[in-house]
């Protein structure tokens, strides 16, 4: 045994084989992630299959965040400490982010000694919803009707122009529906500008849209572009339940919502994967709701609908690799789990397995109501059709049961 190692050792093939590992270590980067979530999360699983990745950080203010759970080293501080950032930024070859709240401004500081992807500059655009919807529009691309308000007269006149119902929004670190209020009436004003007190706003005419759907979009450092087949997406309480993978659109409707999303990833100049936000109208009409310059739930069937999750597209993209397959091969739904309503607190999860339903848990330690705490991906391994797929999403909100944890 020990004379074969010392021929290898000897031999050509070995010596080259070093050779190979060390410059593979050389050539490695360390990736600083803003955010620890299960976005996080799913970043840091990709990014350990990828031989161009040594180690990932996350910056994270929950102590032992979910992506510190699967092997990340952790910076424990809030996202936008700007000591921390920095801290990340000198232990990083290369930063990117799960979350949109991130501080810009930092970003762009660091910028020059640092890889950043997405961009500070399109990431400066897209936190603020106004400045994003702007830059659309400038670019020709369709979004609902939308104004700044400043005060009650503003809103007052904007009421009157565009008619009523419309969507009071703030423009800043708003998710879930959370900076959204639906006025109906004049007399919810007061209400509505209460509210959002303080903060920067706008108001945006309703859409009646017939569909929600969006589109995951990766660019790379080299301005390549590949999208992934457009998603339908179903919203309880303003926070996505269902995502169906591919949507079931019209042929018409998918190649445009893929133009879209081609068109936005040309003109934002970003690096990385986007998750574009899409409402389809009765007659077919398709506006941009919303941008997320990062990964995107609707983008978690990709784990098992196709040969390259979007984690991997993002790692990809970021780090100027060629970008991945990103057609669907099996249709999929993907399910969230959220926490129910009726307590807050460690929690268990029942769960009866079958062969084409993946579980994903994020390893949060605590359950709280409609928290996203993991999903399941319904795979379509057998070809039996989205309405077999509908059952067993059905059976699942039956049979897969968060409970309080004894203590
Ligand atoms: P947002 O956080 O702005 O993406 O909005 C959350 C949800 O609110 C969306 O998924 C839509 O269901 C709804 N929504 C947002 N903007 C509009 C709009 N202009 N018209 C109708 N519904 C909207």
């Amino acid at each position: 045994m020990l004379l074969a190692i010392f021929k290898q050792f000897q031999s050509k093939n070995f010596a080259k084989l070093l050779v190979i590992q060390y410059l593979l270590n050389v050539m490695s980067k360390i990736l600083g992630i803003i955010g620890g979530g299960q976005l996080g999360m799913m970043l840091t699983e990709a990014a350990q299959n990828l031989d161009d990745i040594s180690k990932i950080i996350v910056l994270d203010p929950t102590e032992n965040c979910p992506a510190a759970k699967v092997g990340a080293q952790q910076i424990v501080a809030d996202f936008k400490d700007e000591d921390a950032i920095k801290k990340l930024s000198e232990l990083s070859d290369i930063i990117t982010y799960e979350i949109e709240s991130g501080n810009s401004d930092v970003l762009k500081k660091l910028e020059e000694n640092t890889e950043i992807n997405p961009s500070p500059d399109t990431l400066r655009i897209i936190q603020d919803k106004l400045l994003q919807k702007q830059f659309l529009q400038k670019n020709g691309i369709a979004v609902a009707e939308f104004e700044k308000i400043e005060n009650k007269e503003e809103l007052n006149q904007m009421i009157d122009k565009m008619g009523l119902p419309l969507l009071l929004k703030t423009r800043r670190d708003a998710y879930d529906g959370r900076g959204n209020y639906k006025i109906n009436s004049k007399s919810e004003i007061d209400d509505a500008l209460d509210l959002f007190s303080g903060k920067t706003l706008m108001v945006e005419k309703f859409v009646k849209f017939e569909k929600e759907v969006s589109v995951i979009a990766a660019r790379n450092t080299k301005g390549e572009i590949s999208t992934y087949p457009v998603v339908e997406n179903i919203h309880e309480n303003n926070i996505l339940r269902t995502t169906i993978a591919p949507g079931r659109v019209s042929e018409t409707v998918r190649k445009e919502a893929e133009k879209i999303a081609e068109k936005t990833m040309e003109v934002l100049h970003g690096a990385g994967v986007f998750g574009i936000e899409m409402f389809v109208t009765s007659d077919d009409e398709i506006l941009i709701n919303e941008i997320a310059p990062r990964v995107h739930n609707s983008g978690h069937h990709t784990l098992q609908s196709c040969s390259t999750s979007q984690f991997e597209q993002h790692l990809r993209a970021i780090l100027g690799m060629e970008l991945g397959d990103s057609s669907i091969k099996t249709p999929t739904i993907m399910y969230n789990i959220l926490g129910p309503k009726t307590f807050q607190g460690e929690y268990n999860v029942l769960f009866k397995k079958q062969d084409n339903i993946h579980l994903k848990m994020y390893g949060k330690l605590e359950s709280k109501p409609q928290r996203k705490i993991g999903h399941v991906n319904i795979v379509d391994v057998e070809n039996r059709g989205m309405d077999e797929l509908f059952k067993q999403v059905e059976d699942l909100k039956k049979n897969l049961v968060i409970e309080p944890k004894e203590s």
